[in-house]
């Protein structure tokens, strides 16, 4: 497996040192594939991606989905990855950092898995000179940053502080 995985890195840098199409080794100008096959390769694609997605399977790869998603785990993950951290590589971080909070919400305790609505936090909010940074962000429930939206740390226990108080009255 992982010499094959070698062999075929190796056939696919030299096609691209030649200018010849990884699949049917007609000459490309810049790219690994040739119209044709690039063509060709999204039209597969896009029928597989219809067809998992109608099973209920992951559109990504036809694996089992989590509950309530159309993706499996790690495709779940690269998605959240990309639209909150703006690359898909940190997916495997994100399964250790459930992990590190055991399970657990990070605003308000609660149980948590990756089959549960949940969402990737920035603890310091982009809109407020937070970053990217894995360091940034933590998996809370879906209510939990629904209602902490663009606040920091501080201002959302002043705000909770306030709530018990008015309603406790
Ligand atoms: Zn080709
Ligand atoms: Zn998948």
């Amino acid at each position: 497996m992982a010499s094959n995985y070698l062999y075929k890195r190796e056939f696919v840098k030299r096609q691209k040192e030649k200018g010849l199409c990884i699949e049917c080794s007609t000459p490309v100008n810049g790219s690994i594939r040739c119209d044709n096959c690039n063509s060709r390769r999204a039209e597969y694609r896009k029928k597989k991606y219809n067809e998992w997605k109608e099973k209920g399977l992951c559109c990504q790869c036809g694996k089992e989905t989590l509950n309530n998603k159309t993706y499996c785990e790690k495709h779940y993950l690269q998605k959240i990855s990309n639209t909150r951290l703006g690359t898909s590589k940190f997916w495997q971080a994100l399964k250790l950092l459930i992990e590190k909070q055991n399970y657990k919400c990070a605003l308000t305790g609660d149980d948590i898995s990756f089959e549960d609505d949940i969402e990737l936090d920035h603890i310091l909010p982009i809109y407020r000179g937070g970053t990217n940074e894995l360091s940034n962000v933590q998996w809370v429930t879906r209510q939990a940053n629904w209602f902490k939206r663009a606040l920091t740390e501080d201002e959302l226990i002043e705000l909770c502080e306030k709530i018990v108080l008015t309603l406790k009255k």
